[in-house]
């Protein structure tokens, strides 16, 4: 089928990527000609595992083609995906204007019958808007074209993006035709073949329902960071909760890990952007409020250990921290509310100095905060430690899992460990001779 997709992030490039490696001849439109450019010269500009042969391959293959030139992307398209994003808004709903934008960019130059696919994630009666939209630049034109807008969520996880693409939970289509069903389903056969995984609703329950899903998992998540900030208080270990809790089938093992706050460029504006949208109508949603307040506050929780170790925030003037992860989650260099954001700022306002490390993120990490006197890039886990008073976990990627504890008790001049995602045994760190702290492991704190 030909394929135009708008807006080659995550989820347009990885789309477009899994779309074209089976078959599809496909087109990924930006408006970001830096971002056209890198890619037709073969750079990937974003890391997510699997892409860059598959971008590779297919552009060789002649079934990948990246533009800036929309009129012709929607001019030969049988199907159009929208996958521009949808920031907060000031007030913390979705910001429509680059998915209303490309709507009117589809009405001045369809050519012909086209199913238009929204994937960005948008609020609900937002395909009624990009309808009239697009039907408002038609009638402009004095054309008359049939098209239907389908919404079709995007559930990929970033780390994880092409996999998920190419063997998804579910594909869920909302749509007010059955035969805009029959376009998708059979554009999306080939990674539906073991099971039907396709769910069909009507179009505002399929917007409402990537909602669900987010702010679902993010209430998960700080969920189990209420309850490890209880356990602190109280002499317990939340992981010992979570395992006694996850063995029960109704609650599950997944997703129920305590950290330093959830990030990302999708968790916290949805949960804000849902809220929005709930109190828009008339419902105060006082349990995403309460979820997205325990995240803001969990999100300093690494600080504040800090602070408690040191017995002050004066104390922490002059010191120096390694910090390891800095991407939002393993496996990304994505630092989209980031919490390594918010730790380095108050790490910085406190007067420490601060040698981070992160796989995959330190381009980004430059992009952000640039190189500062009291900030040093490191080029290797090893590097971070060197000169630091105490190491910070702030992001869980593998190759931080396993580190020797007493090389880092030698190298470290405070001999501590602050563990924002509970990766490590407290008892192997101390034994160490290494002062441990966790998030909720009230036996050591
Ligand atoms: P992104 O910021 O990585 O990419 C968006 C791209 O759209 C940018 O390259 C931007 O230049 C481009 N763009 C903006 N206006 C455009 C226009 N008029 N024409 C063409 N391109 C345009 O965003 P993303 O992370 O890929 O997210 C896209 C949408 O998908 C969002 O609504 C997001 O909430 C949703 N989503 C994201 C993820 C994820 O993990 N990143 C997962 C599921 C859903």
């Amino acid at each position: 089928m030909h394929v135009s997709i708008f807006g080659t992030g995550y989820v347009g490039l990885v789309t477009g990527a899994c779309l074209a490696e089976v078959g599809n001849d496909v087109v990924c439109v930006d408006i970001d000609s830096d971002k056209i450019d890198a890619l037709n010269h073969g750079r990937v500009p974003i890391y997510e595992p699997g892409l860059t042969p598959i971008v590779a391959s297919n552009r060789e293959a002649g079934r990948l083609h990246f533009t800036t030139d929309a009129a012709e992307a929607v001019a030969r398209a049988e199907i159009i995906f929208i996958a521009v994003g949808t920031p907060p808004d000031e007030d913390g709903s979705a910001d429509l204007q680059y998915v209303l934008a490309v709507a009117d960019t589809i009405g001045r130059h369809l050519q012909r019958p086209a199913v238009i696919v929204d994937k960005s994630t948008v609020p609900v009666g937002t395909a009624d808007r990009v309808r009239a939209a697009i039907a408002s630049a038609l009638a402009e034109r004095g054309v008359q074209i049939a098209f239907e807008v389908v919404a079709n969520p995007e559930f990929l996880k970033e780390g994880a993006a092409v996999e998920d693409c190419m063997r998804p939970d579910r594909i869920v289509i909302g749509a007010s035709s059955d035969d805009a069903v029959e376009r998708l389903r059979r554009l999306y056969a080939p990674f539906n073949r073991s099971h039907d995984r396709i769910v069909t609703m009507d179009v505002r329950s399929a917007e409402l329902t990537k909602y669900a899903a987010n702010a679902m998992l993010a209430t998960k998540i700080s969920f189990m960071n209420e309850i490890a900030n209880i356990a602190e208080k109280v002499g317990a270990d939340v992981e010992s909760v979570r395992q006694g809790i996850g063995s029960d089938p109704r609650i599950g093992r997944h997703f129920i890990y305590p950290g330093a706050g959830y990030g990302g460029s999708c968790f916290p504006k949805d949960v804000q952007a849902l809220a929005r949208t709930a109190l828009h109508h008339g419902h105060t949603p006082v349990l995403l409020q309460a979820v997205e307040a325990v995240n803001e506050r969990q999100k300093s929780h690494l600080f504040d250990l800090l602070v408690q170790h040191y017995c002050g925030i004066d104390t922490l003037r002059g010191k120096t921290f390694a910090v390891w992860g800095l991407a939002f989650k393993p496996d990304t260099d994505d630092m989209r509310e980031a919490p390594s954001r918010r730790l380095l700022q108050q790490l910085q306002d406190a007067g420490a100095r601060v040698r981070a490390y992160d796989p995959e993120a330190m381009d980004e990490m430059r992009r952000v905060f640039g190189e500062r006197d009291d900030l040093l890039l490191c080029d290797s886990a090893e590097h971070a430690l060197q000169g630091a008073d105490a190491l910070v976990l702030v992001t869980e990627w593998k190759q931080f899992r396993s580190p020797d504890f007493a090389a880092l008790r030698d190298v470290l001049a405070d001999a501590a460990i602050f563990d924002g995602r509970n990766v490590y045994a407290p008892e192997m760190v101390e034994e160490a001779g290494l002062a441990y702290y966790g998030i909720g492991r009230g036996r050591s704190v």
